[in-house]
């Protein structure tokens, strides 16, 4: 058993991260920036230690500072959270080499999920249906061979990094006209923002849905799923609202796609908390990429399934067999959570500040994750999400109906955040009929947004 871990995060899953050690008894640490000296988990951590500036490059992005933290408080693990160095390969590594615990899966299963081109090459030859695709990077100087992968793979095809990640780093491509400036472009962008400029070529799904797995495992020959997640509302390819189970998924659907993924974890050796993420059009999945970390978006499994993933998390870094079996995964009710986020909710600008008034909602079902309190100042330098609000119920229509009273009872003031966006969502009649495509949010918000300049 761990007895104190470092919390290399900020936010809201910090203070779950806290949460979860502090009800096993393992004592914290917090490591934050200047600006988040008044973040609640560092108040109530056991210790805190200032790692350097707002900027994340020189705080949550700063590995030897973090490692630095964990050796003066003689701590042994550190869990990162997701974002920021939860994918990166070469921290995990370092902090093993430090002789502390990653609380994660081995470096070279980081790193070899971290690049999409291995990712799926990997999850081929374990079996896991893929997107149809180039198999294998784009030849940087051969627009010939770019050309045939368009032809075979047929149009439209999406042409995406290597190394790309958080919606970044892709773009559709109609036609062969199109193909050659695409490539080019997503290189030079890929170049730039992940310091990697391969790209590969996947045929672009036209009205797919967003499933993904969630897995557990211990790296001594134990996995479970815990089912699927729907986080089909999208806005710029990232999730705005998520769900368990996704709707119209039967029981077999669910088996069968959760035993390729937990085959696939014990071939590779998997270790922890994972997502499996797939399209999923026409009854058929298709594996996208994996996350080798805890997702944004985790409590609604936890709410559906009872299991406490972080808790678990937790457990297997400190070296303890998985206990849970697939036979005790029971999914019960329906659980949706909405991101809550400091941003204009028509123009999405972000809109950080002080937080004059803070009321969490309450009542059965209902569940808030957020650091937020009265007077926290929301800095300007992070994302720009403050919370998220999730709800259970014994069905979807419950948890609907639980989650629309809760987000009218929920109040943030001194910030604008996305609330009446997400009261907008939960009232839609296609949202609320369940099982819409990953192009639907946004279908949705440019009709609105054509028809206030119609009306303005
Ligand atoms: P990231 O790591 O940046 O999140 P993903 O590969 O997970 O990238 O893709 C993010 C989103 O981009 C998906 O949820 C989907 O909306 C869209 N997308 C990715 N690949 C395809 C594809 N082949 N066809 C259609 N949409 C895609």
């Amino acid at each position: 058993m761990l007895e104190k871990v470092v919390i290399a995060n900020r936010g809201e899953i910090a203070l779950r991260i806290l949460r979860a050690c502090h009800a096993l008894g393992i004592k914290t640490v917090a490591v934050h920036s200047v600006a988040d000296r008044n973040l609640k988990h560092v108040a109530m951590s056991d210790e805190a230690i200032c790692i350097g500036p707002a900027a994340p490059r020189e705080s949550y992005l700063n590995g030897p500072a973090i490692i630095a933290a964990a050796e003066v408080t003689d701590a042994d693990a550190i869990h990162p959270g997701y974002g920021f160095l939860s994918e990166n390969a070469d921290f995990a590594e370092q902090v093993e080499q430090s002789g502390f615990v990653f609380i994660g899966p081995r470096a070279e299963t980081i790193r070899l999920m971290g690049d999409k081109v291995e990712a799926i090459r990997a999850m081929k030859a374990a079996g896991v249906p893929c997107v149809p695709g180039s198999g294998g990077p784009l030849p940087a100087d051969d627009m010939d061979t770019c050309r045939r992968f368009g032809r075979e793979i047929g149009y439209p095809v999406i042409i995406k990094a290597a190394g790309g990640g958080g919606g970044r780093g892709m773009r559709e491509v109609r036609g062969e006209a199109d193909l050659e400036a695409a490539v080019q472009m997503t290189r030079s962008e890929a170049q730039a923002a992940f310091g990697n400029p391969e790209v590969y070529m996947e045929k672009f799904l036209e009205n797919p849905r967003h499933i993904e797995i969630q897995v557990l495992a211990d790296g001594q020959g134990h996995a479970i799923h815990l089912g699927e997640r729907d986080c089909s509302m999208q806005r710029r390819h990232q999730k705005v609202v998520e769900e368990s189970p996704a709707p119209g998924l039967s029981a077999e659907q669910r088996e069968r796609i959760g035993k390729v993924c937990v085959d696939a974890c014990l071939r590779i050796g998997y270790r922890g908390a994972g997502t499996f993420e797939f399209l999923y059009q026409d009854g058929q999945f298709y594996f996208i990429e994996m996350n080798t970390r805890i997702q944004v978006e985790h409590p609604v499994t936890e709410l559906v399934t009872g299991i406490d993933l972080v808790r678990e998390q937790l457990l297997i870094a400190g070296g303890e067999p998985l206990r849970i079996r697939q036979g005790d995964i029971v999914m019960r009710g329906h659980a949706i959570e909405c991101r809550i986020n400091a941003e204009d909710p028509d123009t999405f600008m972000p809109s950080p500040g002080c937080v004059n008034a803070f009321h969490a909602p309450g009542g059965p079902g209902v569940r808030m994750e957020t650091h937020l309190y009265s007077g926290y100042r929301v800095p300007p330098n992070y994302d720009s999400m403050i919370g998220k609000l999730i709800c259970h119920g014994s069905d979807r229509d419950i948890a609907l109906e639980r989650m629309r009273v809760a987000l009218g009872e929920l109040i943030v003031e001194g910030v604008k955040t996305n609330i009446p966006l997400q009261l907008r969502i939960m009232a839609d009649a296609g949202f609320r009929k369940g099982g819409q495509n990953i192009h639907y949010l946004e279908k949705r918000l440019t009709e609105r947004k054509d028809k206030s300049i119609k009306l303005g």
